[in-house]
C-alpha cells in the first residue's frame, strides 16, 4: 500500500483522515498494514494490492456471501460436469 494514498482516502464512516500502522514493509511501501480512523475508531486492513475501505456492515456481508457461494460450489458443483451435457 503506497503511503501517498493517505493523501486522497478518507474514513467512508466519518470523512476523517486515515492514519496508517505498518505491520509489514516492502521497500517505500507497507506490504501489509491498517488505516485506522482517528475519529470513529474503525481500522480498515490493506495489504501491498491497496487497502480495503469497506464500511463493517459491507465487509460481513461480503462474507455472509462468501459462505453463501462457498456452500452452493460445494453442493452443486457436481451438476456443473460438461460430460452431463454432451452427447
Ligand atoms: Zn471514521
Amino acid at each position: 500500500m503506497r503511503p501517498d494514498l493517505l493523501r486522497v482516502l478518507l474514513c467512508p464512516a466519518c470523512r476523517e483522515p486515515f492514519r496508517l500502522a505498518v505491520e509489514e514493509r516492502d521497500g517505500g511501501e507497507a506490504a501489509r498494514g491498517r488505516l485506522g480512523c482517528g475519529r470513529c475508531e474503525t481500522a480498515y486492513p490493506g495489504n501491498g494490492s491497496g487497502p480495503r475501505v469497506l464500511p463493517p456492515v459491507l465487509v460481513e456481508e461480503q462474507e455472509r456471501t462468501a459462505r453463501s457461494l462457498r456452500w452452493q460450489w460445494t453442493r452443486f458443483s457436481p451438476l456443473h460436469d460438461p460430460a452431463l451435457y454432451t452427447t
